[in-house]
């Protein structure tokens, strides 16, 4: 076989797997690899090499949408651990006023003994009693004002990298 002949061969190889070939180059050529060892083995040397590139170019994205995954499931972890905590902070606080309310003849009639026994002037005991009632809702303010500065200052790994 003349050596134009491999060369076209080889080329085609190439124009193969970049372009396509048309029907007439590719029935040639594989008439040619049929009967030409040498550009047949040359021929299955690219597809190699071109199939372990490409099998060498998935673990890159795959890991990037593990880590990518990975990290919103993170964060969705994070939000569903503190939602619950947040849900039972407002049932405390409900829970706390209504308490507040149906024990508020009984916590006045503390407050006046109090009084008696003391001998404490009546507007402090209705200070005192007042202060009684802010408390689930300071307490509520506090856990809140907590809960957003922590929610601000997010981890520096959690931010999307550039
Ligand atoms: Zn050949």
């Amino acid at each position: 076989m003349s050596e134009n002949l491999h060369e076209r061969a080889l080329q085609l190889v190439a124009k193969a797997r970049v372009e396509g070939l048309a029907d007439s180059e590719r029935e040639w050529l594989t008439v040619h690899l049929q009967d030409c060892d040498f550009c047949n083995e040359h021929a299955q040397q690219i597809d190699c090499a071109l199939r372990s590139l490409r099998t060498a170019a998935i673990p890159v994205p795959a890991d990037l949408a593990s880590r990518t995954q990975f990290r919103v499931r993170l964060r969705a972890m994070e939000l569903r651990e503190r939602e619950p905590k947040r849900r039972m902070l407002w049932l405390a606080c409900a829970a706390s006023w209504i308490f507040g309310i149906a024990s508020a003849p009984y916590v006045w009639r503390i407050f006046e003994w109090f009084g008696h026994v003391t001998g404490a002037p009546k507007l402090l005991l209705e200070i005192g009693f007042g202060l009684w009632w802010t408390i689930p809702a300071l307490f509520a303010v506090i856990v809140l004002l907590l809960e957003s500065a922590r929610q601000t200052e997010e981890p520096e790994w959690m931010k999307p990298s550039r």
